[in-house]
């Protein structure tokens, strides 16, 4: 179970020795709470203390009157790392006291880095491995994409560092994002690299994480839900369906496919779904067209899936170029290709049917 608290004002006491306690100790300094560490080892000195954070010494497990001065005001006690009988001592006095005890793990020691798959933008996509990722996170780079508005409160005890890309627009290089992931993983940090969809699907992921085990740094890949497959399920297309697609093919636009592969695709069949692909839409649709692909087959633009302003727009493969300029279709946006776009506009009232749950927030369903 888990509760909202408001914790401004209150005291909690930490348990635990710097390094393992610092984010829980950033998190309720953050949450505006007054702070004390109380570390198992001496106190360390004034430039190496975290502001507006009391610093004491734990009391020992037999000194009742200390460990009462320091627990009786306080709202909370935090056990990160203490010896076993302080710890017991603690949860005893807080017991007399009313003091809600918790247990915390201590904070990694040893530098790390995790590429979390952020999902499409909405934090209900997240996965719960992601989660866990960010709220263990001391520092996390972000992408545009990410679900970067719940941030704060997802990963409360970290710093948040926007390395923002947008297409044709990186303003720090995929160079500088690597080297700095490896040096704080290298100072010890546990750092989140947080990407939208999945970190594998066109994400430069697999570049990041080869740098991060090049410079001998550790690694964890946590996937995402891809925008490849999200994106068209919120407008309620599904990617295969019997007896319309049993196959599909994700193709970037961002670097638009050959003739040659474009032709391979119509030969192959099935859906395909273009990310990154608004830009380069007139060249994959006259590829496409050119080798044979019928230009009534059913299409569609999903624009800022899951958010509140995702619009949807349904036409036909060969009316696409001219949709993405009469409507102003714009990044980011999936287009899907393929009959299984049918079974979305099929079912009478589908559209107001999506558009009654916030989840599938739909604005504006059109058919061109
Ligand atoms: N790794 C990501 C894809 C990165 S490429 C993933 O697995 O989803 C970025 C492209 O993803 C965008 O140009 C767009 O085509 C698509 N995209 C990501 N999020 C989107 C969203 N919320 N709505 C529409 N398209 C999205």
């Amino acid at each position: 179970m888990q509760i909202d608290v408001d914790v401004s004002g209150r005291k909690v006491v930490v348990f635990g020795s710097p390094v393992p306690a610092r984010r829980v100790v950033t998190r309720y300094v953050r949450a505006g709470a007054r702070v004390t560490l109380a570390l198992p080892g001496p106190v360390p000195p004034v430039e190496e203390r975290m502001d507006s954070v009391h610093y004491t010494s734990q009391p020992g497990s037999a000194d009742t009157s200390g460990l009462l001065r320091l627990l009786g005001p306080a709202w909370s006690a935090v056990v990160v790392d203490a010896e076993p009988v302080v710890r017991d001592r603690v949860i005893e006095l807080c017991g007399h006291l009313r003091v809600l005890v918790q247990r915390e793990v201590p904070a990694a020691t040893q530098g790390q880095v995790v590429l979390v798959g952020g999902g499409p933008g909405d934090p209900r996509l997240l996965t719960v491995e992601a989660c866990q990722a960010l709220r263990d996170a001391d520092v996390v780079f972000y992408d545009r994409l990410a679900p970067t508005e719940a941030l704060p409160e997802l990963a409360p005890g970290a710093e948040l560092v926007d390395v923002g890309k947008s297409p044709y627009h990186h303003p720090v290089t995929q160079r500088s994002i690597e080297e700095l992931m490896v040096a704080r993983a290298r100072a010890g940090q546990s750092v989140v690299r947080l990407k939208g969809g999945d970190p594998f699907v066109f994400g430069r992921g697999g570049e990041e994480m080869l740098a991060c085990l090049g410079a001998g740094v550790s690694v964890r890949i946590v996937p995402g839900v891809s925008s490849s497959l999200a994106i068209p399920a919120a407008s309620g297309i599904p990617v295969t369906h019997r007896g319309l697609s049993h196959a599909f093919t994700v193709i970037s636009g961002h670097v638009p496919p050959s003739a040659d592969e474009l032709a391979a695709l119509v030969r192959l069949g099935g859906t395909i779904v273009v990310l990154m692909g608004i830009a380069s839409l007139e060249q994959i649709v006259g590829g496409l067209c050119g080798a044979g692909m019928d230009g009534d087959v059913p299409a569609a633009v999903v624009e800022r899936g899951f958010s509140a302003s995702q619009r949807s727009t349904f036409t036909t493969v060969g009316r696409l170029p001219a949709e993405v300029r009469r409507l102003d279709l714009r990044s980011p946006a999936v287009v899907v290709i393929g009959e299984v776009v049918s079974v979305a506009t099929s079912a009478q009232g589908a559209a107001e049917l999506w558009a009654s749950d916030p989840f599938l927030d739909v604005e504006e369903v059109r058919r061109g």
